[in-house]
């Protein structure tokens, strides 16, 4: 009798182990992707396709096709839950999954918890499978007076892309207490903000937002500032779904996993990404991770299938970042190093480029 392989999510690390399963198949084993979108972002390229450096296509994995090379039926549904004890995941739109395997990377949501106003009136950048189309709207609405509050990785980028989409509108960062680029070495800090300064974006920081309203952000003791649209990249939240799982969640409410990507406690479920919270050691929200937990989580999920001992995921300490300006130039930092201007952007260029023609290929 065939076994059964359930993807949950076509996330950054999934559509690694559909291009892992193309090439080398599973013999003995149906494979179903249940995911809520029949196409999957690429992170690396959304600032590029908000600056208006790629059109939304380039930046898209057709995650049917792709399931379609791995011999996987592709359903599109969004996961509500699983029963552990049948070994099947409910799903909203039809009748739940059976799997004798599974595997789940379906990243994270927004943090608005604790903000006031801040899940009705802010865009929030994540989840990512659901950016590109509340954009366009914002886009072409062209609105005056932008904000984006967080000012990691992806609200800095996002800022630049704004300035870079939108030249006559002001555009105004908001670092919050935290400050520009937290947890990077000082010279990409410093690089950034004067990256930031000399494309006219103003930095708000030393005090996080208090509320959102219509009108813009409120802030404890700063004047309110007047706002169109405010975009809300703060760090992740856990799904709401994932405590429908019955999994073990670590504090946050991410699906807690071993060194091998095992949901804790489990020896066939495995789980990966942003929705994940590696025992091991704490990982950043970033979908580099996910990509570099897709060939093991693939090689795990063949050993479970196979009756073989899974191999742990070893995190790198440091890797190479590279931050679009939104204007074909990009910084780029590892091990402390920063260097900034044309070849960093065309590294990255090329770099974003080979990642997608590994999963748009025929
Ligand atoms: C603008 C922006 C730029 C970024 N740039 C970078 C960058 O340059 N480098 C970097 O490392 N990180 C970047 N990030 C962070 C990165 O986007 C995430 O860390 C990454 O997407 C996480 O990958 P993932 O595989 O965990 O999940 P995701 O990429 O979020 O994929 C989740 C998948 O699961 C599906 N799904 C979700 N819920 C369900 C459900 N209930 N049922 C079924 N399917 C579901 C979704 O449709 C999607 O296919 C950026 C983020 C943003 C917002």
């Amino acid at each position: 009798m065939q076994r059964h392989l359930l993807l949950v999510g076509g996330g950054h690390a999934h559509v690694e182990v559909l291009r892992h399963f193309a090439a080398k198949p599973l013999p003995g084993w149906r494979l179903t992707l249940l995911t809520r979108e029949a196409h999957s972002p690429y992170s690396g390229m959304l600032p590029g396709v908000i600056a208006g450096l790629y059109r939304e296509e380039q930046a898209l994995i057709d995650i049917q096709a792709l399931a379609a090379r791995a011999g996987a039926e592709a359903v599109i549904d969004r996961a509500t839950g699983i029963d552990l004890a049948a070994r099947r995941v409910h799903r909203a739109g039809g009748e739940a999954r059976p799997f004798d395997l599974l595997s789940i990377d379906t990243g994270a949501t927004p943090d608005t918890a604790g903000v006031p106003g801040a899940a009705r009136h802010a865009l929030p950048l994540k989840p990512i499978d659901a950016l590109l189309p509340r954009l366009r709207a914002l886009l072409e609405a062209a609105p005056a007076r932008l904000g984006v509050v967080g000012a990691g990785a992806a609200g800095v980028e996002v800022a630049l892309a704004l300035r870079a989409r939108l030249p006559s509108a002001s555009v105004t960062l908001v670092a919050g207490v935290a400050g520009v680029l937290p947890g990077f070495p000082d010279k990409a800090r410093a690089r950034a903000t004067e990256a930031l300064a000399a494309r006219r974006i103003a930095i708000q920081q030393g005090e996080d937002v208090a509320e959102v309203v219509a009108e813009g952000l409120v802030f404890p003791r700063a004047a309110p500032l007047a706002l169109d649209a405010v975009l809300w990249a703060t760090g992740a939240a856990a799904p709401a779904w994932l405590a429908e799982t019955g999994l073990e969640r670590d504090r946050a409410g991410f699906l807690r996993v071993d060194a091998c990507l095992r949901a804790i406690g489990q020896d066939r479920i495995f789980a990966c990404g942003d929705c994940a919270g590696f025992d091991p050691q704490p990982l950043p929200k970033a979908g580099v991770v996910a990509v570099r937990q897709g060939p093991v989580l693939a090689r795990n999920l063949r050993a479970a299938a196979e009756g073989h001992a899974p191999r742990p995921y070893r995190p790198q300490s440091d890797w190479l970042v590279l931050l679009s300006l939104g204007d074909r130039r990009a910084i780029g930092t590892r091990n402390g190093v920063v260097v900034s201007g044309r070849a960093a952007w065309w590294l990255k260029d090329r770099i974003d480029r080979r990642f997608m023609a590994r999963y748009q290929g025929a």
